[in-house]
């Protein structure tokens, strides 16, 4: 068996023994936050090894780095694992051959040899892909560097609003229709399409391209999840045309994480309803037509009170506004400041009486109650894109940082000819393969039952989120001070970066209650 192989049994078979101690612990998750640091620890290890799994699959054009960045994951479980190892009553560690195939790949040479390659080639990692989507990779790439990085300092530094040519660049060549079928006016390329258009506008900019497939991804979702036949084909062709730009509205100033504690009402009026309540984090909330919005309708408490509503609003494009319907109903929005992701702009939104009619319940009369369900449906496939929008900044940090390197002098020679310089840097590239593999392998599940692969896509959101935000960090720390300075593109992942773990389900929330819940469930 080749090492890879080797490094993968063990660590799977250590992190399933951690799963199935953990399950019996919380009774099959039911006291899950009777043992919360347990779980997270755990599903946090499960993830790394679903991603040692993955990276063993990979094709052999990276098996290298594959091999490095398994090495060092695998190394990384029994650490996470021993602060809960005595209260599971698991014995960590691995047998004498995966062992010493950890070691053999951490080794530091095996990590500087990656990181001098990744100097050579200015960071341009390959991944080898078939002909269609090769050429899907090669002509997002093309028109980002056409259209998105001539433009992403400016909009960052300004904190303007994404350029409404790349808004419809982007629909003309027809990207917000990639994973939409082909039914509903999209063009069926799969999910693993989207995510390596979404990769190639975020190494341009997270915030000025890559994030705008994410909404109509989560409203397109959970269309098809729940939506009626009738709003299926009057809302899809025109998500996936680029016609309408969509906003999701969940989080509100008192209810993030507990979403099935949503407030903001909907109250049934003559031919629609009337929405009522405030709502906060609105990303790009301004510029969208409609906006995704859960609310809560009846008295029916929890998540079986809620609804999702497609809630028409004009365009605006500014970093506050205010609209007036004809009956009285109205609807203000002031974007909040924030370090990173500008370009998008998130807002807090009050709705008073803000009418949207019957046909804009999704789902219709069988919807009503059932928004939680639908909301959580397009969340799996906004994680999905999350994932590939981590891999793009990831991937942009790499190239910038590996170009820096090459040219800065210090003692007399480029900084990455030392050895510790080419360590981080291959440590920078293996994480990026890790978070691609997992990344890469949710599109593909996610094409099949999307329902099974939800967690999947849950947890390449965790994990490529975590690698954006270390090899960000690592990449400005390769800067020195300049990379602290605005002029250089590394300050601005750094800032996007964060973001990351924190939207679509915070990062220790993520961690307990999707993966975490998902893999102690006996179905899991
Ligand atoms: C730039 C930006 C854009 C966003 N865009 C959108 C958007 O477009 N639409 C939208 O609806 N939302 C959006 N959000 C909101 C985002 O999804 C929420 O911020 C996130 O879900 C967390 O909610 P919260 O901020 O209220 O944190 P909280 O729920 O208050 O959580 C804070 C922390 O408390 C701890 N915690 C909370 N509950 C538990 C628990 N049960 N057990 C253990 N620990 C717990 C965790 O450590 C957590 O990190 C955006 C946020 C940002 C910053």
């Amino acid at each position: 068996m080749d090492a890879r192989r080797t490094i993968e049994a063990a660590a799977v078979a250590l992190a399933e023994r951690a799963v199935a101690a953990a399950r019996q612990l919380t009774q099959d998750g039911q006291a899950l936050d009777d043992h919360q640091v347990v779980v997270e620890r755990v599903a946090y290890a499960a993830t790394e090894a679903r991603v040692i799994a993955d990276l063993a699959a990979a094709p052999d054009e990276v098996a290298e780095l594959a091999g490095a960045a398994i090495a060092e994951l695998a190394a990384s479980i029994p650490h996470r694992l021993a602060p809960v190892a005595p209260a599971l009553g698991l014995a960590l560690g691995y047998d004498a051959a995966a062992s010493a195939a950890i070691a053999e790949g951490v080794a530091p040479a095996v990590l500087e040899r990656i990181g001098a390659a990744a100097i050579e080639a200015r960071g341009r990692l390959a991944w080898p892909l078939d002909e269609t989507l090769a050429e899907v990779r090669t002509n997002v790439r093309a028109f980002a560097e056409r259209e998105v990085v001539p433009h992403a300092e400016h909009i960052h530094r300004h904190d303007e609003l994404v350029p409404e040519r790349v808004i419809s660049e982007m629909a003309k060549l027809g990207y917000f229709g990639l994973s939409i079928p082909e039914a509903y006016g999209g063009h069926e390329l799969g999910n693993l399409a989207m995510i390596l258009t979404t990769e190639e506008l975020s190494r341009a900019s997270l915030a000025a391209a890559g994030s705008l497939i994410t909404r109509p991804e989560i409203l397109a979702k959970a269309l098809l999840a729940g939506g009626s036949e009738a709003q299926k084909q009057a809302w899809l062709p025109r998500l996936a045309s680029g016609e309408i730009m969509a906003a999701i509205s969940v989080t509100e100033p008192n209810t993030g994480s507990d979403v099935a504690a949503v407030a903001c009402r909907a109250e049934p009026t003559d031919g629609g309803w009337l929405i009522s309540g405030q709502k906060a984090w609105c990303t790009f909330a301004g510029r969208a037509d409609v906006i995704a919005l859960l609310a809560r309708t009846g008295d029916t408490p929890g998540a079986k009170g809620l609804t999702l509503f497609i809630v028409d609003k004009p365009r605006f494009l500014g970093h506050d506004f205010a609209a007036t319907q004809p009956g009285g109903g109205t609807l203000t929005g002031k974007a909040d400041r924030t370090p990173g992701y500008r370009g998008m702009h998130s807002f807090g939104l009050a709705f008073d009486r803000w009418f949207v009619p019957d046909a804009q319940l999704v789902g219709g009369e069988a919807g009503i109650g059932r928004g939680f369900a639908l909301q959580m449906a397009g969340f799996a496939a906004g994680r999905l894109q999350t994932g590939g929008r981590a891999c793009g900044l990831a991937q942009a940090a790499v190239e910038q940082t590996a170009q820096y390197v090459a040219e800065r002098v210090q003692f007399g020679k480029p900084i990455g000819a030392f050895g510790l310089t080419r360590y981080h840097l291959g440590r920078m590239v293996s994480r990026l393969i890790a978070a691609r593999a997992i990344t890469y392998a949710a599109a593909t599940a996610m094409d099949g039952d999307e329902r099974a692969a939800a967690p999947l896509a849950a947890m390449a959101k965790l994990f490529a989120c975590d690698v954006a935000v270390e090899v960000t960090q690592l990449g400005q720390l390769l800067h020195g001070g300049w990379g602290y300075a605005e002029e250089y593109p590394i300050s601005r992942y750094v800032a996007d970066a964060q973001v990351l773990p924190i939207f679509e389900g915070v990062k220790p929330i993520l961690t307990l209650k999707v993966v975490g819940r998902s893999l102690m469930s006996p179905r899991g």
